[in-house]
């Protein structure tokens, strides 16, 4: 093969061959919707098969069109097709078609979002995204944020400065040059029992481990519970522990249960603590008019998780952290004379990897530019009450039905509940076997969790077709395969 034509460039012949290349491809993939199951049923061992090959570096190239062939044969046909209303697994959706056009561009012409010389108008879209982002939590002209990889990332960005924050304001102890400080050991967060992992990746990552980490129990509702959270801080400051942070979860991930944030951040303040928000979830509740209020007091706490690969339907990877007080990114600029000059922001050059724990990053901001215009408030209002009117409508059909227990009202849209008959000691594997026989036999994949150790069913509303007909339809074939199971699963 020859290297004329590998890029895209101003060359006609380039510009065909790229034209032809995505056309292929883009065909190729919406010939694999054939039907509205989410998975081809393929178990572990036959996809080990369908993949496995002596090399994938042949001594000779195989060329696009055999490549594509292989791509279509061994790979498509057995991906998970997420906007499938058949998928409701976890909080992991689908994505808006005007996203997926978005992500052309972001590819294409792959900006990375470190120094403005590498992203000069993709740069000014960020700061002017983020700018409005703001302003939707309720933030005023003090705020900032970045674009990271995730709730993850953006709930350790978070916990990082809440940490030097509190170090620096607090305990007059400067992390970001001397590390932790002698009585590291004694810091403390508290975060809802049902809280995400990440709060305790970040903890350890941040040097100061699990211990540093109270689980603070949570009420029938699936909230943090506010007596108990004082409890907690009174007994650890009388053992001489340090309370630095209060972790908010607004939308957790299995309940979309959102903690009493206004009484959290009144308990924080007293006590000279960040208060954080992990609304990763909950965020997307803010385009709802009728919904909007149940997160409105995000606006009060110090840092805001927002996850838009989650409810706003966005491809991977899209989230933003934001500050109230954008001055608290200022611990994470290190300038490099090779990347983020100092002088550069003088002259009015914004290198946003000043705000950032990744340095290459992706333009991921163009996606929420884009559709956040496409749609408009309006679009965005249905789109996100539809799947919260959803939640409600199963969770009403699940608890007027004496063959399932469900555990909580649904607060956004997850609902989580089990099959249990009449012989309550076989619920949980029963349960267990049901998912396996949905995602196998009929391409319908739903989420398992538990609860009080007990195996309970999820169903995570995130996409919009999802009809009340569809909900009746597996609440109808979820009660029929839990009272029909095989001997064994394999027939
Ligand atoms: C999903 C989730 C996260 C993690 O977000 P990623 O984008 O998967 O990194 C954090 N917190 C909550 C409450 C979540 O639901």
């Amino acid at each position: 093969m020859s290297n004329d034509n590998i890029l895209l460039t101003h060359i006609p012949e380039s510009k065909e061959k790229y034209l032809n290349m995505m056309s292929e491809t883009v065909k190729a993939v919406s010939d694999v919707f054939v039907d509205d199951s989410a998975y081809s049923g393929t178990t572990p061992w036959d996809l080990h098969e369908v993949v496995h090959q002596d090399s994938i570096l042949p001594e000779e190239g195989l060329g696009w069109e055999e490549t594509l062939n292989k791509i279509k044969e061994q790979i498509l046909p057995y991906l998970l097709r997420t906007s499938s209303s058949d998928y409701m697994a976890h909080l992991h959706g689908p994505s808006l078609l005007e996203t997926l056009a978005g992500e052309v561009v972001i590819s294409a012409f792959n900006q990375s979002m470190d120094s403005w010389d590498q992203s000069p108008v993709a740069t000014e879209v960020e700061l002017e995204v983020i700018r409005h982002l703001c302003r939707l939590y309720g933030y005023n002209k003090s705020a900032d944020g970045v674009f990271t990889s995730g709730g993850s990332q953006s709930n350790q960005t978070a916990i990082t400065l809440a940490r030097d924050w509190f170090c620096n304001r607090i305990l007059k102890h400067d992390v970001q040059k001397k590390g932790l400080p002698d009585n590291f050991h004694k810091l403390r967060m508290y975060v809802s029992e049902i809280s995400h992992f990440s709060m305790e990746q970040s903890a350890h990552l941040l040097g100061l481990g699990y211990e540093a980490v109270v689980h603070v129990p949570v009420d029938s509702k699936k909230r943090m519970d506010v007596t108990a959270l004082r409890q907690l801080i009174k007994e650890d400051k009388e053992k001489g522990n340090i309370p630095f942070l209060i972790a908010a979860t607004a939308g957790t991930t299995d309940y979309g249960s959102i903690d009493p944030i206004k009484e959290l951040v009144k308990i924080g303040i007293a006590d000279n603590m960040w208060i954080h928000a992990d609304a990763a979830y909950g965020s997307g509740v803010v385009m709802s008019d009728k919904y909007r209020d149940r997160i409105k007091d995000l606006s009060l706490c110090d840092s805001i998780t927002v996850d838009f690969h989650k409810m706003f339907l966005m491809p991977i990877s899209c989230s933003v952290v934001l500050l109230k007080k954008g001055s608290d990114f200022d611990v994470l600029t290190f300038h490099a004379n090779y990347l983020n000059r100092i002088e550069d922001e003088a002259d009015g050059y914004t290198n946003l990897v000043n705000k950032s724990l990744q340095t290459t990053r992706r333009f991921d901001a163009l996606k929420v530019w884009l559709s956040f215009q496409m749609r408009g408030q309006d679009g965005w209002n249905k789109l996100i009450n539809t799947s919260m009117e959803n939640a409600q409508y199963l969770y009403s059909l699940l608890v007027h039905d004496k063959s399932f227990q469900v555990v909580t009202e649904p607060e956004i849209s997850s609902v989580v509940f089990r099959y249990v008959g009449d012989d309550p000691e076989r619920a949980d594997e029963i349960n267990r076997r049901v998912r396996r026989l949905l995602m196998h036999k009929h391409g319908v994949v739903i989420g398992q969790t538990t609860d009080e150790d007990n195996i309970f069913l999820k169903f995570t509303l995130l996409n919009p077709l999802i009809t009340h007909k569809k909900l009746d339809d597996l609440v109808t074939l979820i009660k029929f395969l839990a009272e029909n199971l095989p001997e064994s699963d394999e027939e």
